[in-house]
């Protein structure tokens, strides 16, 4: 709303309190009850923080493991295995670096899915970042049945009713069955249960390659959100479902989207190394009602977290393929990689510090390392 004029931006109670012209010319100051904490010497724009609404965090360990492989092949014959013989050390620098690469370009908050939760949560808490963290299941999810799921998670979260209402917290949880190809219709069902018991979301994989698509028709007579229809899960869970990819869609998954609300995580550049596809729905999944996000998957396939990498990815793609420069503006792309969060009085003070000049340099001409500061929460979480 003050775009190309220098401001004063107060932050009190985690919360952007004002917004105002500043008399200050050149140069950024950042301030601490009118002491001075940093002093950068040419300006800086402020725009909110990205969410990366689909990650691996800990998988920074795998960065560049079986780069080039098909996906079936990357999984089975390099990610899973390396995955066997994680421990809780490893996930937890694994993730704390993922946090603190997230923070350096701009992220301000993830969601993930991985395993070892504890260890995670233990590495978001020293890394100052917000998250949502599912543990992830396959099979027949027994730990959703047996107790352990909600073991760990009240071990992370202190108890269960802190998990029932975390929302005043910096960390979130969900429940993640890894994909309809890696769960079984047992499996989803306990999960959609466990998420209804718990009024927790469902993070999971969709829709991300067309042998996906194929194997369901072939073992399921239908395409992948038809299955999750037939199994009764949409009507459950509706917009409490957050589906990474959802790259492959037919008019009536579309339309099952649109209609309960789902959380589609649009991820470019995981897509795109692993030759999953390119040509997202996303002008067509927000006409039927869905609401679009981006993601950058874990490190392991998208061998960075930068969300400003990803905005210019998913900004170029649409262009691209329907061959139609109008479409996707910068402010949209923006828009969808903070959840609608604005720098204005009254949102979160999750925002970033940049040396890009404008919002299209932010969106087409710079990466994350133009980011000079991160405050999450009205505290500073990273300063170059
Ligand atoms: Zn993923």
């Amino acid at each position: 709303m003050l775009e190309g004029n220098v401001v004063d931006v107060t932050i009190a109670d985690g919360l952007i309190r004002s917004v105002e012209k500043s008399k200050v010319e050149g140069g950024t100051a950042v301030e601490e009850n009118g002491f001075p904490l940093s002093t950068f010497h040419f300006p800086l724009t402020v725009f909110p923080g990205l969410c990366n609404m689909h990650s691996h965090a800990p998988m920074t360990l795998f960065r560049g493991l079986g780069d080039d492989q098909p996906l079936d092949v990357w999984l089975n014959d390099y990610i899973w295995p390396a995955e066997q013989k994680l421990t809780d050390e490893l996930v937890y620098e694994g993730t704390l670096q993922a946090c603190r690469e997230m923070l350096a370009s701009g992220t301000t908050a993830f969601n993930d899915m991985y395993f070892r939760i504890p260890a995670m949560v233990q590495a978001v808490r020293d890394s100052g970042i917000r998250a949502m963290l599912g543990p992830t299941f396959f099979g027949d999810a027994d730990e959703c049945l047996n107790g352990k799921m909600l073991e760990c998670l009240s071990a992370c979260a202190g108890n269960t009713q802190t998990i029932k209402q975390s929302n005043n917290q910096a960390i979130f949880y969900s429940i993640a069955p890894h994909s309809i190809y890696t769960v079984t219709e047992k499996g989803l069902r306990r999960c959609a249960d466990a998420c209804a018991d718990l009024h927790l979301p469902m993070h999971i994989h969709m829709s991300e390659t067309q042998k996906e698509v194929d194997d369901c028709l072939r073992e399921h007579g239908c395409r992948p959100w038809e299955w999750l229809d037939k199994l009764g899960i949409l009507d459950k869970l509706g917009e409490n479902i957050i589906a990474a990819h959802c790259l492959h869609l037919s008019d009536n998954e579309i339309k099952l989207i649109g209609d309960h609300h789902i959380t589609c995580v649009h991820c470019p550049n995981s897509n795109l190394k692993l030759g999953s596809g390119y040509r997202f729905l996303m002008l067509e999944l927000l006409e039927a009602g869905a609401r679009v996000t981006l993601g950058t998957d874990g490190s392991a396939s998208s061998n960075n977290l930068d969300m400003i990498e990803v905005m210019k990815t998913a900004a170029l793609l649409q262009k691209g393929w329907r061959g139609d420069p109008t479409v996707v503006p910068a402010e949209q792309i923006l828009k969808i990689a903070t959840l609608g969060h604005s720098i204005a009085p009254g949102q979160p003070a999750c925002i970033f510090l940049s040396t890009a000049k404008s919002l299209s340099d932010l969106v087409y001409a710079s990466h994350g390392d133009s980011v000079a500061m991160t405050i999450v929460d009205g505290k500073i979480a990273y300063r170059k």
